[in-house]
């Protein structure tokens, strides 16, 4: 699976602010490493697996949420 450069035409723009790009019907290619406007589920450049879907983004989000609470818990030393 490699890029032949045919995900250039269907290259997505990016969109305004404030929308994000999965929001907006884009699709992000890992192995043309491009967000493109695509319909199907595969790449028609590569034919690699689209994802539409941001990955784990929720759990990062918590995590975060949860790494700045335990710095704000800890007692400053001084
Ligand atoms: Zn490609
Ligand atoms: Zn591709």
């Amino acid at each position: 699976m490699t890029c032949k450069g045919i995900c250039i035409r269907y290259k997505a723009i990016r969109p305004t602010t404030g929308v994000g790009r999965y929001f907006s019907g884009q699709k992000r290619c890992q192995i043309c490493e491009i967000f493109i406007k695509w319909g199907g589920f595969c790449c028609p450049c590569c034919g690699y697996k689209l994802r539409s879907k941001p990955k784990k983004l929720k759990y990062k989000n918590k995590l975060r949420e949860k790494m700045q609470l335990q710095v704000q818990s800890i007692p400053i030393l001084n």
